[in-house]
C-alpha cells in the first residue's frame, strides 16, 4: 500500500521504511504537499493523532504519523512531548543534537535514579473515521557520556542493560526489533496485513 508519513525527519523515515518494508512510504514533500502541524498536545497520543488526521485531511490517502520522545521519571517526566525542542529557547532556534544531549546530562547531574523510557505513539489513518493507534515503550537508563554513532537523538545516552550497549551502538535492524517505534510499527503492520 502507498502510505504518506507525517514527518520530514529523515532518521524516523529510514526506521519506518524498514519497519513497513512491504509498503511504499512517502513524505509530504515527496508528494509536493506543503504540510506543517504545530505539536501543541500534552500527550504523545494527542500529537500523533493530530498530525495524522491533519495530513489525511490535506492528502486524502492513508497516513502514518508518530509522536515519540524520551521520558525521565526523576525529571518529572521531562523531556516527554517536548523531546525534540528540549532546552531550546521558546520561539528561538533549536539546539542541535549534541547540545540537547548535553542539556539533558546537565539536568540529570547528581541524579542517581537514571531510569528512563522512550515512548512512541503511532497512528494509522485510513479515513477520518477509521484509524488505528499503537503506543509502545522501550525502557533503559541514561548514562553520563554519549556512546555509539547509529540512530539519532538521545540514542547515544540511552543504555540497554540487557544488551550492555546504548541504542546508538545497535545497528538499525537490531534497534527496529526492540525499539518503541519498532514495536508500535509491528502492531500497525499487522493491522495493515489484516485489512
Ligand atoms: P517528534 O516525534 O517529531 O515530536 O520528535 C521526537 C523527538 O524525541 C526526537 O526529535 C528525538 O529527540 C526524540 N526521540 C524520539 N524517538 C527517538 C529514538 O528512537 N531515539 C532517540 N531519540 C528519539
Amino acid at each position: 500500500m502507498e502510505i504518506l508519513v507525517a514527518t520530514e525527519n529523515t532518521h524516523k523515515l529510514k526506521e519506518l521504511s524498514a519497519i513497513f518494508a512491504d509498503h511504499t512510504l512517502f513524505t509530504p514533500h515527496e508528494k509536493g504537499i506543503e504540510y506543517f502541524f504545530e505539536e501543541t498536545g500534552e500527550t504523545f497520543l494527542a500529537n500523533a493523532q493530530g498530525k495524522a488526521l491533519a495530513l489525511h485531511e490535506q492528502a486524502g490517502s492513508p497516513v502514518i504519523a508518530d509522536d515519540s520522545g524520551l521520558v525521565v521519571p526523576a525529571l518529572g517526566g521531562e523531556p516527554g512531548v517536548y523531546s525534540a525542542r528540549y532546552g531550546s529557547p521558546a520561539g528561538g532556534p533549536n539546539l542541535d543534537t549534541p547540545e540537547r544531549n548535553r542539556y539533558l546530562l546537565g539536568k540529570m547531574e547528581g541524579l542517581t535514579d537514571r531510569r528512563s523510557y522512550f515512548v512512541c505513539c503511532m497512528v494509522l489513518v485510513l479515513t477520518p473515521e477509521r484509524f488505528f493507534v499503537a503506543q509502545e515503550t522501550l525502557p533503559g537508563r541514561i548514562i553520563s557520556e554519549p556512546r555509539g554513532s547509529y540512530g539519532f537523538g538521545y540514542d547515544p545516552l540511552f543504555y540497554l542493560n540487557e544488551y550492555n550497549q546504548t541504542v546508538a551502538e545497535l545497528p538499525e535492524a537490531e534497534k527496529n526489533k526492540i525499539s518503541h517505534r519498532g514495536r508500535a510499527g509491528i502492531r500497525l503492520r499487522a493491522v495493515l496485513d489484516s485489512l
